[in-house]
């Protein structure tokens, strides 16, 4: 893991020193080879570009979107309000994140066995050459896991660069429908109510998320 992460780009490899546990931190590298050279674009705003962009037309244009499909909302479904949080997620919330969830949690340790079986083959030697570290890196790209991590790398969530958002449905102060279980959404109707909103009131959005499923988050593309 150490060898293959001295080739992350430095904000990566950074990211990937926060990440505790072994774990955690291997399914961490995954996404970052997943991405490769397209995940520099994608990094997580600094808190000054996030400050910044707070007070920019974009940002206002996103609200006034945003605002569009809540109206919408609202009027097809009386009684129920639409609640966006409308706030770039920061890389240091994304790895907070990353360190708690359960979910990811899982998938790792699931991945950390298999890793241990394929390093484990004779063919790996005790101090890998490069071509023993490239190896490993196209195993970890192509492994998969049973469980899904339900959020992105830390440092490359869509969120870190306002290019999502994620919808609650609530009923005065009463949470209805937030982002925890895609087959709760859509047993009580939500996923196809909020995605008509979605659809009739803007051309914005896209979505919502299909991989891990998430009927709440739905891409932006201003
Ligand atoms: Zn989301």
């Amino acid at each position: 893991m150490s060898a293959s992460a001295l080739n992350l780009a430095p904000e990566q490899r950074e990211a990937m020193g926060r990440v505790e546990g072994e774990a955690r931190r291997l399914l961490a590298l995954r996404g970052y080879l997943r991405a490769g050279r397209e995940a520099a674009s994608r990094w997580a705003w600094s808190r000054e570009r996030i400050e910044s962009y707070e007070k920019s037309p974009e940002y206002a244009a996103a609200l006034a979107e945003i605002d569009k499909v809540r109206r919408e909302f609202e009027s097809a479904n009386p009684g129920y309000t639409l609640r966006v949080n409308t706030q770039v997620r920061s890389l240091d919330e994304q790895l907070s994140k990353w360190n708690e969830n359960d979910s990811v949690g899982r998938a790792g340790e699931e991945l950390l066995g298999r890793a241990r079986e394929q390093l484990a083959a004779p063919s790996y030697p005790d101090a890998p050459a490069a071509s023993d570290v490239q190896r490993f890196e196209r195993f970890l790209r192509g492994a998969t896991t049973s469980a899904t991590p339900t959020l992105a790398v830390p440092g490359l969530s869509p969120h870190g660069q306002s290019r999502a958002f994620d919808f609650q449905v609530m009923r005065g102060t009463q949470l209805i429908a937030g982002p925890s279980s895609p087959g709760e959404w859509d047993s009580s109707g939500w996923t196809e109510k909020v995605r008509a909103a979605v659809t009739r009131a803007s051309t914005k959005f896209a979505g919502p998320l299909a991989s891990p499923r998430e009927p709440w988050h739905y891409d932006y593309r201003p």
